[in-house]
Formats: structure tokens, C-alpha cells, sequence
């Protein structure tokens, strides 16, 4: 079979790479991929940008591809599996409607209340409606988030009243376009984040292992939000009592939500969330793909064969199918251009891609483009160097061999990826 990916970043890598291994498979185009999608053993890129719908059926019809797998949230949130579902051609993916769960926070906050799934309380205000004074009146910090998509930039931890307000009079008046006409105000939770992800298929659902991700840009999970700066699988904060919490309180209400709701679920489901001391799963936010960086380690530690369970999926058989893993831990040290997650630098040559592909690991390419023989970087997160071990320490000792093996000018990473895990192996 021929498989199609959509996106072009470290998750899309990960997934092409995986895909490939698989026996049926026999040739993987990513749209539009990167650098190192191009280097892959079966895969090629297709030079088409990862929103332009029209153009990605097109080629699924034209390369006669049987199974796409969508990367990130825009072209699900835009409809695209609905479009490529119209014309009979299997996209693993949420619809339209179901992908509504990470294309509008308030959307989102109001299904979690409507079906008692635990989450922070909060409010929500357009231009018309907001009130100064009920931002006043609440404890502080206070969280405020656009509604749409922003790319990861829409929330803001605000520590006074006064810059609650800020935020969030800037958000209504534009300053994210229109994913900030709508604004919600939310709770502070305490308490430490876990990445839940399941496979979806209506109401079955298959939990992916569990991974957790560091999203502050510097060690000590300190300084700006970032897309994600790292991950690791296992979490080992995930024991076996909260995962079933966590199914039990969480993802099935959820996928049950929306099946009564009339818009059921099929695809990648991620639940960010804040798990209490109480041990209470508070749900942040969900999004409707893979996360990012997640992926990488997650499907480094896949031994099944990926589009065989994207198939059962589809299929509705998932309740059938048994997802086997690689008992090792595996983490992944992004790292990313000078001046990221703010205006960054693109253009540098990177060097000891080389040695590092010599070594033991996986180095997955998110921001990169070959040219003239050299390969150099083009976004925010440029790459992703990926270690396996017996313990999280180990897997963290091989990633960042890969780290120190790679070089270009500016070029960041944190030092400390996994340290939580590792702490608890420890101890
Ligand atoms: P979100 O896009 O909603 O997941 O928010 C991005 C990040 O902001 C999360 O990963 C958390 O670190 C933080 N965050 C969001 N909502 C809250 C909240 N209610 N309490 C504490 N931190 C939050």
C-alpha cells in the first residue's frame, strides 16, 4: 500500500518513518515533509503545503494512496478528512466536527461541563460581553486562552487582576485575529501535566504509552511556552491506578460526549492534562492529532505496525487489536533555532548530522531543507535527537550523545529533559 502523511515537522517524521517499516507498505510520500522525510529509506517528500486540502485529495486520487494520516491540527480543524471522506479515500483522522475539541477552547470548555469531565472552572467572554469585574473577583493567577488555534501562543498565566485584563482585552481586540475574538478565563490548576494520547475509533479507544513533555523553553521548566522542548515515554507519574482514572474519568466520557453529540471521533486523541495532588485528571486542553514531540519518542517505542492499527481504526476494530511495545524508555531532546520560541534565526547550516546518524538513536528532522548538499534550518524546532535505554537516565544519556554529536550556529536545547522521571527512578 501506498501511505500519504500530511505536515511537514518532527511528529510527521516519526510517523513516515514508522509507516515505512511496515511490511505492506511499500512507499510513503510526506506533504510537504522536510529534510530528513527526504532521506528516509521509502519515503519521498510531495511538494505540497499541509493546508492546501484541494491539492493533498488530488494527489491521494493521483498516486492512488489507500491510507493518509494527518499530522497537524490545521487541515483537521479545516475539514479534511471530511472532504477526503466524500470522496472515498481513507484519511485517519477526527471530522470537522470532532476536531472542534482542539479548534475552540470554549467549544471545548462547555463539553467538559456539559458531560462532568474534571477541568478548571472558568468563563467565557467575547468583545460584547466582558466583564472587567468578574475578572476582578477571582482568585488569582488567572489563565487566560483564546479560543482558536494559535499555535501554542494563546495562553497566558497572568499573576494580577490587572494584566488579566490586559491579556485579554488584547486577545479581543485582534491581537491573535480571529482565534481571539472569543476568549476564555480560566482557573489556575496546580499540580503536574501529563500527556494522555489514545488511538480513537468512536467510542473504542486504544491509550498509546504514556509520555510526558516539557513545554518551557529553559531548564527547570522555567521561561516562555514553547511548542515542546522534549518528551519522554514512559511517564512514570502515570502508575496503573491513574491510567484507568484517566480512561475511566477522562477519555471515555469524552468519546461517549461526542457520540451523543452526534459528532463520534475517529483519529490521534490527546488529552493535556493537570493531574492534582488528589490525583484528580484535570483536562487543560485536548488536541486532535499526535502530539509534538511526543510522537517521536512514543513511536520510537512502537513495535506494531502503524498503519494497521490507523486501519483498525478506521475499520472499527480496534477493540480486537493488541499494541505491542518496546519495554525500553525512550526521550527526545529537541533542539531549536537561536531566538525560539520569539523571532528566530533560519539559514544555518547544520553540522555532525553524520556522525549522529553512526550512533545509536534516532535523530527525527522537523525545521530543515537541503540545499546545495548542505541540510539547514527553516523553523522554530529544528530537530529532534530521540535515545532508548533501560531507564529513562539511560534513554536521556543516548539522546544527548546525538545532541553533542550536531551543531549549528545559535543553536539551543535544554539540558535537563526527562530530570522529573529520572528524579523518580532515583528515588
Ligand atoms: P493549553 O494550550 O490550554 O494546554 O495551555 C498551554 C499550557 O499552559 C499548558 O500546557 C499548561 O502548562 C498551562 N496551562 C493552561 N491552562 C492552565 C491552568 N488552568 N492552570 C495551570 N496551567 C495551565
Amino acid at each position: 500500500m501506498r501511505v500519504l502523511i500530511v505536515g511537514g515537522g518532527g511528529r510527521e517524521h516519526a510517523l513516515a518513518w514508522k509507516c515505512a517499516q511496515s511490511r505492506r507498505v511499500q512507499h510513503v510520500y510526506v506533504a510537504p515533509g522536510n529534510a530528513g522525510t527526504a532521506l528516509e529509506p521509502k519515503v519521498s517528500n510531495a511538494d505540497i503545503a499541509a493546508d492546501d486540502i484541494d491539492a493533498l485529495l488530488a494527489f491521494a486520487i493521483r498516486e492512488d494512496i489507500e491510507l493518509t494520516i494527518i499530522g497537524p491540527e490545521g487541515p483537521l480543524v479545516a475539514g479534511i478528512v471530511d472532504r477526503f471522506a466524500a470522496a472515498k479515500r481513507r484519511c485517519f483522522g477526527p471530522s470537522r466536527a470532532a476536531a472542534r475539541l482542539e479548534g475552540s477552547k470554549a467549544f471545548t470548555k462547555e463539553f467538559l461541563s456539559r458531560h462532568r469531565i474534571p477541568t478548571a472552572s472558568f468563563a467565557t467572554f467575547t468583545a460584547a460581553n466582558f466583564d472587567a469585574e468578574y475578572v476582578r473577583a477571582q482568585r488569582l493567577p488567572l489563565v487566560v486562552k483564546a479560543d482558536g488555534l494559535a499555535a501554542g501562543k494563546g495562553v497566558v498565566i497572568c499573576e494580577t487582576h490587572e494584566s488579566a485584563i490586559a491579556a485579554a482585552t488584547a486577545m479581543l481586540g485582534g491581537s491573535f485575529g480571529a482565534a481571539g475574538h472569543t476568549v476564555v478565563i480560566e482557573e489556575f490548576l496546580n499540580g503536574e501535566e501529563v500527556s494522555f494520547i489514545v488511538v480513537a475509533s468512536d467510542r473504542q479507544a486504544i491509550a498509546l504509552a504514556t509520555s510526558q513533555d516539557h513545554k518551557r523553553r529553559d531548564d527547570g521548566d522555567l521561561g516562555p511556552n514553547t511548542g515542546g522542548m522534549g518528551a519522554y515515554s514512559p511517564a512514570p507519574i502515570v502508575s496503573a491506578e491513574l491510567h484507568q482514572r484517566i480512561m475511566r474519568e477522562v477519555i471515555e466520557p469524552t468519546l461517549n460526549g461526542l457520540r451523543s453529540d452526534g459528532n463520534p471521533y475517529t483519529g490521534f486523541l490527546y488529552a493535556g492534562l493537570m493531574i492534582a495532588e488528589d490525583g484528580t485528571p484535570n483536562v487543560l486542553e485536548f488536541n486532535c492529532r499526535f502530539g509534538d514531540p511526543e510522537a517521536q519518542p512514543i513511536l520510537m517505542r512502537l513495535q506494531s505496525d502503524l498503519p494497521d492499527l490507523c486501519e483498525a481504526a478506521l475499520d472499527g476494530t480496534l477493540s480486537g487489536f493488541e499494541v505491542r511495545w518496546d519495554a525500553r524508555a525512550a526521550l527526545g531532546v529537541v533542539m531549536a533555532a537561536g531566538g525560539y520560541p520569539n523571532q528566530f534565526r533560519t539559514g544555518d547550516p547544520i553540522s555532525g548530522l553524520d556522525t549522529a546518524a553512526g550512533l545509536p538513536g534516532k535523530v527525527f528532522h522537523a525545521g530543515t531543507r537541503a540545499k546545495d548538499g548542505q541540510i539547514l534550518t527553516t523553523g522554530g524546532r529544528v530537530l529532534c535527537a530521540v535515545g532508548l535505554g533501560d531507564s529513562v537516565g539511560a534513554a536521556q544519556r543516548q539522546a544527548y550523545a546525538l545532541v553533542h554529536a550536531i551543531h549549528w550556529n545559535l543553536v539551543q536545547y535544554r539540558l535537563d529533559i526527562g530530570y522529573r522521571a529520572i528524579e523518580r527512578e532515583s528515588a
